[in-house]
């Protein structure tokens, strides 16, 4: 398999060519092009040259930075130096391809340079693959990890973080890892092992407001208004509980949103929570202020301190349509005779994920009659809710396992005495089945009592933060 370096300094006096020897990491070099160019080659690679760190000469200034993807041909690759896992090019103390045989009559002192190479890491990517495309050994992937263990970095990659590398001399002498814009891990190699550092920037964060009136859709107008559609789905999700988005909006309804901004170097990185939110709907206004808890926990309550949310899911599935009514009259399609309905049923694609309505206990978990595999879930204030005909149990949970809401706890099915796969969903307050559409269903639970002062406090700065004629890249498109 060929590879190719990519070293990507054009323009230098004179380069060294390098056959090492090593291991599995499987290289080969673009080299001595008759200009003295070196092309870039390698798919994700750009070459970092920290201006601290480097020391450039003008000739080597012209560093591409965006190395294209190219596939490993030879033809556009005319001096490649064709590799198989016995032949390796190594880095010499400039960063430089080394020379190890006939080509050192070519070597002359070559500019300090430091070469990073940075690698962006793709789906199904592991220290392991990221180490062999540069050229790494599964020696040094042993080290780092040994090196990183203790401080639980570099566990977990995602797609889209970054690792760096400075390799010298076939060494890796530091390793970067980017977790995200703001915080990234340095390695740097010493004497006993790599030694870890943490680096964390901290952004400018800034609060503003931005407020419109609904003329065509919430989607639209919002955006017009200047939000993202990242603050309009925390806005539509704070609010969800109390205003159906997708029915109840109507012409002239009007909003006003105070969410925060990070900047880093004067420039947007990107968008924190929102802080309050007012949604005239209708004629009727409902507010959320943000809290953080003594815990760091944070919900959304209104201006007197009960929470937005619901203590239950409305429906807990993402179904197709109701199928089937809370029905006490209703003449059953299986049995063929009258036989009350109490519950809703849900018609959903087998699989689809059942959530927990609320946080509660499993009581039941089992196949029980017509009603095939069934979860029954205690909750609190004397209410259960039942989950019928499921495909199959979330893999984990049984009896006396506590959930939370949302929680996925099984899948929808066609199990027991029915027709087609769908959720049958029972409500029940004191063992009295109630029609889980319509039910009124109770708040969640209000902000502590211990927390009151805090939270009157912070509350009263955001509603006159929200209220207030703020000026704060205030985009107003009331007019
Ligand atoms: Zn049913």
């Amino acid at each position: 398999m060929l590879r190719k370096v990519s070293n990507i300094v054009s323009g230098l006096p004179k380069i060294h060519l390098a056959a090492a020897t090593i291991c599995t990491g499987i290289i080969g070099a673009s080299l001595l092009l008759p200009s003295n160019e070196v092309e870039a080659t390698r798919s994700t690679i750009k070459l970092i040259t920290p201006k601290s760190e480097t020391t450039v000469t003008s000739a080597a200034a012209k560093a591409d930075q965006n190395a294209k993807p190219a596939e490993s041909s030879t033809e556009n690759n005319p001096v490649a130096l064709t590799t198989d896992a016995q032949q390796t090019a190594s880095f010499d103390s400039t960063g430089m391809l080394e020379a190890t045989e006939e080509q050192e009559s070519l070597a002359s002192p070559a500019p300090i340079i430091e070469n990073w190479i940075e690698y962006e890491v793709r789906s199904g990517d592991s220290l392991s693959t990221l180490f062999k495309r540069a050229g790494l050994s599964a020696r040094d992937v042993y080290q780092v990890s040994q090196a990183t263990q203790e401080a639980g970095v570099l566990k977990r990659l995602y797609p889209g973080q970054t690792l760096s590398f400075l390799i010298e001399g076939g060494e890796m002498e530091k390793l970067r890892f980017s977790q995200d814009q703001l915080n990234s891990v340095q390695l740097e190699r010493t004497e006993d092992g790599y030694k870890v550092e943490h680096i964390s920037l901290t952004p400018d964060v800034e609060q503003r407001i931005v407020s419109g009136k609904i003329t065509n859709s919430l989607f639209l107008d919002a955006e017009r208004a200047g939000l993202s559609g990242r603050m309009i789905m925390q806005m539509a999700q704070i609010l969800g509980w109390d205003i159906d988005f997708a029915l109840d909006i109507r012409k002239n309804d009007s909003f006003r949103v105070l969410y925060e901004e990070k900047f880093l170097d004067g420039k947007k990185i990107g968008e924190g929570d929102v802080l309050a939110v007012e949604f005239k709907n209708r004629g009727r206004t409902v507010r959320a202020l943000r809290f953080v808890d003594s815990n760091g926990d944070t919900n959304y309550y209104t201006p007197e301190g009960e929470s937005m949310r619901k203590a239950f899911l409305r429906s807990p599935v993402d179904f197709r349509r109701i199928s089937s009514s809370f029905n006490p009259e209703r003449y059953h399609p299986v049995l063929g005779k009258k036989r009350p309905h109490r519950g809703t049923d849900y018609a959903a694609a087998t699989g689809t994920p059942i959530k927990a309505a609320g946080d509660g206990k499993i009581i039941w978990r089992g196949t029980k009659g017509g009603y095939g595999k069934t979860i029954i879930l205690q909750h609190g204030g004397n209410i259960t809710t039942l989950y019928a005909h499921m495909n199959g149990y979330k893999s984990g949970l049984s009896a006396g396992s506590r959930v939370k809401q949302g929680q996925v706890i099984g899948y929808v099915g066609k199990t027991g005495m029915v027709t087609g796969p769908h959720l049958h969903y029972e409500f029940r307050v004191n063992g009295v089945h109630k029609n889980p559409v319509t039910v009124a269903l109770p708040h969640a639970q209000p902000v502590p009592s211990k927390e009151r002062a805090a939270f009157t406090k912070q509350s009263s700065q955001l509603l006159a933060l929200l209220e207030g004629e703020t000026t704060i890249a205030l985009a107003d498109n009331d007019r």
